[in-house]
């Protein structure tokens, strides 16, 4: 049997739905003001009923398609090699001092991609998950989980927006924005007819007001929504990154992580074009590791004298990173999305695509 302290965990978590269900009610609502009263029982001209329609079933189906997958798409849970081995986790729990639990984690971090820090320079460890935190990877406490690339906790999908659904909530973003204006604009001649009692004294009158109302109003906070998220992604930020930037070795990058406006847009959307407008995962990597213009990433292939690369600025000289690994997700994101193995490059004696790099402006 459930101990009663989870059952009322559990009643409280069927609250979070709350939202959702006030977004599914208006949507519902939306459509039957939409079809029924407005194209159906008010419009007369039979191609512009026909188009209308068309053209908002299209819309529709998209946006409670986003919709749908920015809410039920799980938050993947960082790679096993970040959780700490049961050895680990012993050792770690009989030390006291924070120095010497640093430097387990020091040791254990020595062989993966992180390359972020805590702002005091300390690795970023999760002690309710017990892991170290892969690179733009935080704990959500509504979740109880680390979320990776973390954006933030959105009541309205009651769900975390990060690595595994940021697309599909631009997408949702982008589709209910469309979805509002193409309402407001069709709408808006019958709302004026309502004003100068052009409109047949039915319910249906009202139905088309509040539809005006509502969709003109959800347009406007849609748009600041969306230009701000469109502004994140070309910037390769997360609205956390936004509000803190990262903390690398040589100190806080707000833009430790992007890698020109174009690489940016293909790390959340992927490569393939016909993928882009539809809300099917195509993002880049696997959410553990993010390439960095910032780290010479390749113990193989200084690309300096000193082995560090020149980008690298002042080194907080207590917590060097060790050069570790590009794993293959990495190197497809900075390769330009061509195919693994580029022999042009291989030719100038450089396997890491992280050295030949440039920052696109
Ligand atoms: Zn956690
Ligand atoms: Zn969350």
């Amino acid at each position: 049997m459930a101990p009663s302290g989870s059952r009322n965990v559990d009643c409280w978590r069927v609250l979070y739905w709350i939202p959702v269900l006030f977004i599914s009610l208006i949507v519902a609502w939306s459509y039957y003001a939409y079809v029924v009263q407005l194209c159906i029982d008010t419009i007369e001209n039979m191609g512009e009923k026909i188009v209308y329609l068309l053209v908002y079933h299209v819309l529709f189906i998209m946006f409670v398609w986003s919709y749908w997958q920015t809410i039920f798409t799980k938050p993947m849970n960082p790679l096993k090699e970040f959780h700490l081995s049961h050895s680990d986790k012993e050792l770690l729990e009989r030390e006291d001092r924070r120095e010497s639990q640093q430097e387990i984690l020091r040791r254990i971090a020595k062989d993966l991609p992180i390359y972020t820090r805590t702002m005091s320079g300390a690795i970023r460890y999760c002690d309710h998950c017990l892991l170290l935190k892969p690179d733009r990877c935080h704990h959500c406490s509504a979740c109880d989980m680390c979320i990776l690339k973390m954006d933030h906790h959105c009541p309205w999908v009651n769900n975390c927006v990060g690595f595994a659904n940021y697309k599909f909530f631009m997408l949702f973003l982008a589709y209910s924005l469309l979805y509002c204006l193409f309402v407001t604009a069709t709408d808006l001649q019958y709302f004026i007819q309502f004003w100068t009692n052009g409109l047949p004294d039915t319910q249906a009158k009202f139905q088309i007001m509040f539809l005006f109302f509502a969709a003109s109003m959800f347009s406007v906070s849609l748009a600041f929504l969306f230009a701000y998220h469109c502004w994140l992604v070309c910037k390769n930020r997360s609205t956390l990154e936004a509000f803190r930037a990262p903390t690398f070795q040589h100190g806080p990058d707000k833009d430790g992580f992007s890698l020109g406006t174009s690489k940016n847009f293909r790390q959340v959307f992927g490569n393939e074009k016909k993928c882009w407008l539809l809300p099917v995962f195509s993002s880049l990597g696997d959410g553990c590791s993010y390439p960095t213009c910032l780290v010479n990433a390749d113990p193989e292939q200084p690309s300096s004298p000193s082995g560090r690369n020149p980008s690298i600025k002042s080194a907080g000289e207590s917590h060097q990173f060790p050069p570790k690994p590009l794993r293959e997700s990495q190197s497809r994101l900075l390769n330009n999305g061509q195919s693994e193995g580029n022999e042009d490059r291989d030719k100038r004696g450089t396997s890491n695509p992280a050295l030949t790099i440039e920052k696109e402006t």
